[in-house]
């Protein structure tokens, strides 16, 4: 895990992964923050974000930096912008 991230400009430059991982039904899931380029405002607090369980949809509150260092990109979950969401950054 990755400590005292500042804001989302930060983990891009440091090409981070989001972890959210689902109280409810305990799926872990990796994003790369590189998929979130332009819709999330720079200077955003990620953590304080809503986040979404992909699987359930329930709302996570868990949600941490983590460094991609030696994770197989195949392990990734691919992120893709609803099409009602507007690049803005
Ligand atoms: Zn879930």
């Amino acid at each position: 895990m990755v400590q005292r991230i500042r804001d989302f400009a930060e983990a891009l430059r440091k090409d981070l992964g989001i972890v959210v991982k689902c109280e409810a039904c305990a799926k872990c899931v990796t994003y790369r923050c590189l998929d979130f380029r332009g819709y999330i405002n720079p200077h955003a607090y990620v953590e304080d974000l809503t986040w979404r369980c992909s699987w359930c949809r329930t709302p996570s509150t868990w949600v941490r930096f983590a460094s991609l260092h030696g994770v197989d990109r195949q392990n990734l979950a691919q992120w893709r912008p609803p099409p009602w969401l507007k690049r803005r950054w």
